[in-house]
């Protein structure tokens, strides 16, 4: 096992930490129904991408029947 030649002092932890945090995710507003998503990713909502339909999204699926 690798072992530390001395301890890492709470400073130089903090400043090595201060890249790790998670930066929030890009939405755009989707042009054909006008709701939020990731660009660059087909609309989860109308299943467009590029004016042009690629995935068929169900509807009226109800999560208590299922
Ligand atoms: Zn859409």
């Amino acid at each position: 096992m690798a072992v530390q030649k001395s301890k890492v002092s709470r400073s130089r932890r903090n400043m090595r930490r201060s890249h790790d945090a998670l930066s929030s995710s890009v939405y755009s507003e989707c042009p054909e129904c006008g709701e939020l998503k990731r660009p660059h990713h087909v609309c989860p909502t109308c299943g467009m991408y590029n004016g042009r339909g690629v995935v068929m999204i169900e509807e009226d699926v109800d999560e208590d029947d299922l």
